[in-house]
């Protein structure tokens, strides 16, 4: 155990974070909105707060994991008097600019501040395969990484505070565009009423085969060097038509398949149609 520590906010992410700092046997006071949620905890140890100002003076690291950094914005304006000489880990979901604000903030109330990114579900924390980006005062991440280790792997990405949300964001976004596409999947599937555990036998393995390219497209990107023996975006551009058409006929919204059309449109009127879909990667900055 090392210094006293506090978790504001006991949602599912929080309620599993906070749980994680007592099983490795770290004394922890707990603030939540609804006083309710402190309970299970207590249970296992935890202090309750009965105010945010209460669990602050109480500890040296601060832990938040609210909805929104409004959230966390509001509940530490409260207390911007009590931070100097603490440390502030915000694990909330939140973009690079807001916690270059939030570390700002901090930093004028002599606190240090550390944004992280987590990488894992509710379930997931203390696991073997969970893991949390770090980014900000990088002399607070040594010092705490020992106690921060309870979530799982650690990883500091740099000393800008808006790092960790980039990673978080952009891990993020290759997820939400693998799902929504293949919930899109489902939908098309669905219009012939093929069941979608069928559907799902064979996405799994296609969409695993696909993933294995990605290193390749990693490769071009960092060598820009796009050209492609795979698949070009001259035969991807001509195939997308067919896409939004049998979304059309099948009654089934075509969602991000028009924009990339136009991204294909620009890149083939560009020049660039001999290169493989690595080379979107340059074509989507703005
Ligand atoms: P929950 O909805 O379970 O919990 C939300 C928390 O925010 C609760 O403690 C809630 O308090 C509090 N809250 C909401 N509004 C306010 C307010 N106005 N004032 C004070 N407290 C408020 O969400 P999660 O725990 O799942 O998520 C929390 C954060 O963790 C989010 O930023 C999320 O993106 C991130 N995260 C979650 C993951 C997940 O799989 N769940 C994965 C990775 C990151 P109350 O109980 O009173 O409503």
């Amino acid at each position: 155990p090392t210094v006293p520590l506090a978790v504001l906010g006991l949602g599912m992410m929080g309620t599993a974070l906070a749980s994680a700092l007592l099983q490795a046997g770290h004394q922890v006071t707990v603030w939540n909105r609804t006083a309710a949620k402190t309970g299970p905890l207590v249970a296992q140890g935890a202090l309750p707060a009965d105010s945010p100002a209460a669990a602050v003076s109480a500890s040296k690291l601060i832990i938040a994991c609210l909805l929104t950094n409004d959230h966390v914005q509001e509940v530490l304006d409260g207390v911007g008097d009590q931070l100097a000489g603490r440390t502030i880990v915000n694990l909330t979901n939140g973009t690079p600019a807001r916690a270059r604000e939030l570390a700002a903030w901090a930093a004028e109330h002599g606190a240090s501040y550390l944004d992280g990114g987590i990488m894992a579900v509710p379930q997931m924390i203390a696991g073997p395969h969970a893991y949390v980006f770090y980014s900000g005062d990088e002399r607070a991440f040594r010092t705490h990484q020992p106690t921060l280790a309870a979530f799982g792997d650690t990883k500091f990405v740099g000393a800008d505070p808006g790092l960790a949300a980039l990673y978080d964001i952009a891990l993020l976004t290759g997820m939400y565009g693998m799902t929504v596409g293949v919930m899109q999947a489902f939908a098309l599937a669905r219009t012939e009423n093929i069941p979608a555990r069928e559907l799902s036998e064979l996405l799994v393995p296609w969409i695993g085969a696909m993933l294995a390219g990605v290193p390749a497209d990693a490769e071009a990107i960092d060598s820009d060097q796009h050209l492609t023996d795979v698949s070009s975006l001259a035969v991807n551009h001509a195939a997308i038509p067919n896409f939004l058409a049998a979304f059309r006929d099948q009654g089934v919204d075509p969602l991000f398949f028009g924009p990339l059309q136009e991204v294909l449109d620009r890149a083939v009127k560009e020049g660039y149609g001999g290169d493989g879909l690595s080379r979107l990667a340059t074509l989507f900055a703005r």
